[in-house]
Parts: C-alpha cells; structure tokens; sequence
C-alpha cells in the first residue's frame, strides 16, 4: 500500500502542563473528523504520551528522542522499547536542536537502530546551518545521511521518514530566513538520489517531508511545490487552529 501524506506536529519542550497539552490536543482532535488520508502524528514530550494516547486514536503519536541503546544503567535516559510500551510509533531523531547539544551523526544511528528494534519509526532529521554560493551544503546533507542511514537494511528504509529541515529557516534559529518551496525541492530530489544509489528500489516508498517554519498560509505552497509528502511544523503545531488547517489543506491535495 502506498504511504499517505503525513503531518507531524513537534511540540519541542512545549506546553508547560499536562492539562495545556490535553486541552491543545482535544483541541486538534475535535476538528479532523473528517481527516482520511492524511496521516496525523503528534509528537509532544515524553511526560504526556501515556495520557495523549488514551484522548483519541486518530492522531498517532511520536516521540522526540530516543536512548540509543536497550533498557540497563542509564540515568535519565528513555529506550526506544519503552516509547513503543507507552503507545508511540514514531521518534524524531537528529533535530538539529538534539545536535547543536551534541547529537551526532554515529548517535543518530544508533538511535535509528534502536528505534526499528523496538518497532519505531524514525523521522530522521536532516539539514544544513546556511547555504554557500558553491552549495557545499548539499555535500553537509550527503553525509548526514550516509552516516545516520549506515547499516541500515534495505527492508527497513521504506519505514523511515526522511525531514529536511534547514536550520537557517526554523523558528528557533536567530535571524532566520524564509524557505521556499523550490529550496525544498531541489534538496527532496537530491535526498531521494542519495537514498536510491543507497537502496535502490525500496527507496521509492521513503516518505521525504519538509518543516522549518511551515505554516497554514504556506503549507499549500510547500506540499504542492516542495516535492514531499508532507510536513513538520513545530511553533505552528502548538495552535490547534493553524494545525488543523494544515491538515485540511494536505487532506483537500489528495482528494
Ligand atoms: C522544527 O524545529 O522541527 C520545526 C519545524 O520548527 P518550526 O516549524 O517552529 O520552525
């Protein structure tokens, strides 16, 4: 079957409260009643799953991070096992907000093996800090992948979603700048080329989405333009009613 459009929300270290976080999520689910091809993913902090999972089964929840190993002695860490116990089926991994605190390439790929052990799918992250005339940035992008993808099968890569997400135009970056649809497509089709010289065929069903600053006045641009299958917004995620207009406006594109 082929894969849906998807729309994943990254609440980040967001709401402050777990009664804020139930409110905003009953919020979201009350509005896409009629959402039926659009896949919803919200990924909210770890400390709200077990109770946004009993709300609603429509909206498929992730999680932010996952330890890059099995359950054992590590202080303050979440496996990938637990996450999948508590009701998550997707983790984001290699956000460049984990990187810029140190996450890096050979981590994000343990973590990726992790997360298909305990049947997660990764959303793996990928994104250059700025764009230089010689775009040397599409080299930075190369070799995110390739070391974040080592060793991955290739039965497993359909199961992965690759996010490109430009640091330079996500909310948090300071001085950020806007992305355009054409700056998404030409880095989804170089992400696609790099993933089928790497996996041939099996990477046709990769689902390649765009996120950095997304939001309801330009999701429509991006999903049409931007050659993904879908988005991730973060700032625009945490307002119930620009989220659900995002996800009106993927589920309108596929009718
Ligand atoms: C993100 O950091 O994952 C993100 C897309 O954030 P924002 O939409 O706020 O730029």
């Amino acid at each position: 079957m082929e894969n849906k459009k998807i729309i994943i929300g990254n609440w980040k270290m967001n709401p402050r409260s777990l009664k804020e976080a139930e409110k905003l999520f009953g919020a979201i689910v009350k509005n896409i009643s009629s959402i039926k091809k659009t896949e919803i993913v919200i990924c909210p902090p770890f400390l709200y799953l077990e109770k946004l999972k009993k709300i609603s089964k429509k909206i498929i929840l992730g999680a932010q991070d996952a330890f890059p190993g099995e359950v054992g002695a590590f202080t303050g860490e979440i496996s990938a096992e637990m996450l999948y116990n508590i009701g998550a089926r997707y983790v984001i991994l290699g956000h460049s907000e984990k990187r810029a605190l140190g996450e890096t390439n050979e981590m994000v790929n343990k973590k990726i093996k992790a997360s298909f052990f305990a049947g997660l799918r990764p959303i793996l992250c990928v994104g250059e800090r700025a764009r230089d005339l010689s775009h040397g940035y599409f080299n930075f992008v190369k070799i995110q992948l390739e070391e974040c993808l080592a060793g991955i099968s290739k039965n497993s890569i359909s199961k992965i979603i690759i996010a490109y997400e430009p640091i330079w135009a996500i909310s948090s970056t300071p001085d950020r700048k806007d992305a355009i649809p054409a700056d998404s497509l030409e880095m989804a089709i170089f992400i696609r080329k790099i993933l089928s010289d790497k996996f041939g065929s099996d990477a046709g069903r990769v689902r390649i989405i765009y996120g950095g600053s997304v939001n309801e006045k330009d999701a429509e641009d991006f999903l049409q333009n931007g050659g993904v299958d879908g988005l991730l917004p973060g700032k625009a995620s945490l307002d119930a009613k620009k989220f659900v207009e995002i996800i009106k406006i993927c589920e309108a594109l596929n009718q």
